[in-house]
């Protein structure tokens, strides 16, 4: 019989894997959270001006080519390729001119060239350019150098698309140059997925839920909800503030009720962890399917990620430190994927690191980082979950991966600028 008395040795890495526990990698995590997720149903049809930030429901094929006609990409003059040739050309003018949106009704004769604008219709008889600082007229004639390449300075009928093409496909999220495509394609309206609804809910008993009310030294103010719901809008969900809910589990209950007959996925911030306290994993756990917690990242280990009467419930850290990072990495693509845009994958790029560090084997970590003036990144001086200041600070993260590294300045490192979270 061993002591009961005898306290394990005490460590100073929180992170250190408890003995029979299973942590589940980041990347394990990821892929069992694709494979339980599904798109929601339901779309609607938009006029194009109204559907920037919306997600294509089908693909869009273009009514009409772009260009829809052959035409002029510069000021200049125009003339049959075949009557010229090398050395000086000098060509009479036929009377009149092709314009944008006023095409010349006639011929250009062979050997004959006609004054031409940009976005012109390339008149019959015409299929190449020379551009007008390349000229000498005295208004009856021009005159250049040859020899022209063969439709120089001409645009072809649907070299960017062709009529019957699918210009943009199902899932995309439409972006201010999406909407000049579809307009030129002759796209007027458009098939888009609903907004997904997604319900912040903030837990705890020591929250105030908003800043404007008075807060005895015990009680913090209630960050994470303005800034998970900031996060939704921003990745162009439908954001819903179901408000803050005290650790009680008959209260909790019957908020994830409401909520789930609300909004399509709940994300809520504390209590999701083991402890006495956590009555989000608690309650998650007899009611709610837990399915994944315990993640092998730092900031970020407790996760709960669950069902509650078939809605998806995403349980954050309290710690807004840990509650934003794993909303970018395991929210932003769960709702990327229910919102019918897809799985998405940020795109980090490779940068040397201007801070040294020692890393354990494990657990990937996020640092708050920034880059500086020689585009090395700076990471913040303090790795405190609790530091909210250094999330104001960045402007994106350091990835390390789940191996032990030791990081010196100068090494390579991996750096996600927010804007690959969609930020
Ligand atoms: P928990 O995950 O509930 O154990 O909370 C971890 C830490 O995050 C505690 O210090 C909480 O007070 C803090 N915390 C929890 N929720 C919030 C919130 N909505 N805003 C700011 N801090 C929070
Ligand atoms: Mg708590």
């Amino acid at each position: 019989m061993s002591d009961p008395l005898i306290p394990p040795r005490l460590r100073d890495d929180c992170f250190a894997m408890p003995q029979g526990v299973d942590w589940v990698p980041v990347a394990t995590a990821l892929a069992r959270l694709r494979e339980g997720l599904a798109p929601v149903n339901g779309t609607e049809t938009l006029p194009l001006e109204e559907a920037a930030g919306r997600v294509l429901a089908k693909d869009c094929t273009a009514r009409r080519s772009n260009p829809p006609a052959a035409n002029s990409a510069v000021d200049g003059y125009g003339f049959a390729h075949a009557a010229t040739g090398a050395g000086v050309q000098r060509l009479p003018l036929v009377a009149g001119r092709a314009a944008a949106g006023q095409p010349y009704a006639g011929a250009v004769p062979g050997g004959h060239a006609i004054r031409i604008l940009t976005g012109a219709i390339l008149p019959e008889g015409v299929d190449s350019v020379v551009l007008e600082e390349d000229c000498a007229t005295d208004g009856a004639t021009v005159a250049f150098d040859g020899p022209v390449k063969p439709r120089a300075n001409t645009r072809k009928a649907g070299e960017d698309v062709v009529e019957g093409a699918v210009a943009l496909a199902a899932g995309r999220r439409l972006r201010a140059p999406d909407l000049a495509l579809l307009a030129a394609l002759g796209i007027a309206e458009v098939e888009v997925c609903r907004p997904l609804r997604v319900g912040v809910l903030s837990t705890g008993d020591e929250i105030v839920a908003a800043p404007g009310m008075p807060a005895a030294p015990h009680q913090i103010y209630d960050a994470n909800r303005p800034m998970l719901l900031a996060l939704a809008r921003a990745w162009g969900h439908s954001a819903v503030d179901l408000g803050h809910i005290r650790d009680d589990a008959g209260l909790l209950a019957a908020g994830f009720d409401r909520a789930s007959a609300e909004v399509d996925v709940i994300v809520t911030s504390g209590g999701a962890s083991a402890g006495d306290e956590d009555h989000v994993s608690q309650l998650l756990r007899d009611r709610g399917r837990l399915t994944s917690w315990r993640i092998a990242m730092k900031p970020g280990r407790p996760l709960a990620l669950a069902l509650w009467r078939g809605v998806p419930v995403f349980g954050l850290p309290g710690n807004p430190v840990a509650a934003f990072v794993c909303a970018l990495i395991f929210a932003r693509p769960a709702l990327s994927l229910m919102a019918g845009s897809g799985w998405s994958v940020p795109q980090g790029f490779d940068v040397p690191a201007a801070f040294s560090k020692a890393k354990k084997a494990g657990r990937r970590e996020y640092l708050r980082a920034r880059l500086n003036a020689d585009g090395a990144a700076e990471v913040f001086a303090s790795e405190g979950s609790g530091r909210i200041s250094g999330l104001a600070w960045a402007d994106g993260l350091v990835e390390l991966g789940d191996g032990a590294a030791t990081i010196a300045p100068g090494a390579t490192v991996r750096y996600y600028p927010f804007s690959a979270f969609g930020l």
